[in-house]
């Protein structure tokens, strides 16, 4: 029986609509996440999956520099933030920095650097644009994916500037794209109990939008996987497709699994386990069918997921497995085990028959394996 025939038989009417390649809304999202066949979601999604991307799984080496972890917010979701007071708290030189990235440049073949931090009360604007500038000036062919939309926005009230004049400063010190991070969950009602001291919704899509018509690209996120309902993913979703409409700015949608450990959620016992893994499959899946058409890349992030469940995702509507991220340090400290290499990550692809492509920031490719 054809996979068609299966969901008429068997399926919401929504997932006849995204095999058909009609616009999904709202109520059609929460009809996808609610469906009971999980096998007949993943179906459709890997099906529209391999419509829109065929069977290139993507991914880009990269090097994370979490360039300080001292931060003003508190955010119960983050088990990476600490105290000026903290003995383990830390913030980087710029010759750190620059030593780092030639290690991961010359030795590791890293031809991203994505680079975030907490919100540092005592770094003006000159910080983040000496580290921009030092890094392209001894590694011009690297691109510098750097601060989130939460940061820029931080950085903006910190320093009484605009989150404009923000972004063009550091563009012209040389900043390439922004990272996705900060999205959390866009609705206040899950928002306002996940972080304290960050940005809103709205003020990161707007931040992300002033980015994009600058001519800088971003990457986008949704955290699940916590106190978060269904309503509140579809909205996220349908959120970030209307504005990628808009700017055409977002380069992928990169759901991310919340992870619990040493985080206040699980000190306070707000949230006592992680989510199954068919949450997981289900989110992903929802996210490839409500993007369809709009925003294509759809990323699998293994770090939060582990690699096996990533493998799993990628028939689940995944095209992209983010990248190598070389030496991350804010899952790693919620639990989850970093480092990969390339071989690895192309090896991972190659044992589900997909063919491993090495892409840039961007999504053009590099390289493709064997
Ligand atoms: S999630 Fe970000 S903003 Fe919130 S406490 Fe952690 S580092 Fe700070």
């Amino acid at each position: 029986m054809t996979l068609l025939k299966n969901i008429q038989m068997e399926g919401t009417p929504a997932l006849e609509k995204a095999l058909a390649g009609e616009e999904l809304s709202f109520k059609d999202g929460i009809e996808l996440i609610n469906e009971e066949n999980l096998f007949l979601l993943g179906a459709a999604a890997d099906k529209v999956r391999k419509d829109l991307k065929g069977n290139a799984v993507s991914f880009v080496a990269s090097y994370y520099l979490n360039y300080t972890n001292i931060c003003v917010a508190s955010c119960p979701l983050c088990a990476f933030y600490r105290k000026d007071s903290e003995s383990d708290s830390y913030t980087l030189t710029i010759e750190q920095i620059v030593t780092r990235a030639g290690i991961a440049i010359n030795q590791m073949g890293a031809t991203e650097l994505h680079i975030v931090g907490g919100f540092h009360p005592k770094l003006g604007i000159d910080y983040y644009e000496d580290m921009i500038r030092a890094l392209k000036t001894d590694f011009p062919d690297v691109t510098i994916k750097a601060l989130t939309p939460a940061e820029i926005f931080y950085i903006a009230r910190l320093t009484r500037n605009s989150v404009k004049e923000v972004l063009l400063r550091l563009k012209g010190a040389g900043l390439d794209a922004l990272p996705g991070g900060g999205a959390e969950i866009f609705s206040p009602e899950a928002r306002d109990i996940i972080v304290r001291g960050k940005c809103s919704g709205d003020e990161w899509l707007d931040t992300a939008y002033q980015a994009h018509t600058l001519g800088i690209k971003s990457n986008c996120t949704m955290l699940f996987g916590h106190i978060e309902k269904p309503e509140h993913i579809i909205d996220h979703i349908l959120k970030i497709r209307e504005l990628h409409k808009k700017t055409k700015g977002f380069t992928t949608f990169i759901p991310l699994k919340f992870s619990l450990d040493n985080t206040e959620l699980e000190r306070t016992e707000a949230i006592s386990r992680e989510s199954p893994a068919t949450y997981d499959l289900r989110v992903i899946a929802v996210a490839r069918l409500l993007l369809a058409r709009t925003l294509n890349n759809i990323s699998v992030y293994w770090v939060a997921l582990g690699k096996k469940l990533a493998q799993v995702a990628l028939s689940y509507g995944g095209n992209d497995m983010v990248g190598t991220a070389f030496s991350e340090e804010i899952f790693k400290a919620a639990g989850k085990n970093s480092g990969t290499s390339i071989q690895e990550l192309s090896s991972l692809i190659k044992e589900i028959k997909r063919d491993p492509v090495q892409r840039d920031t961007f999504f053009n490719i590099i390289k493709r394996f064997t």
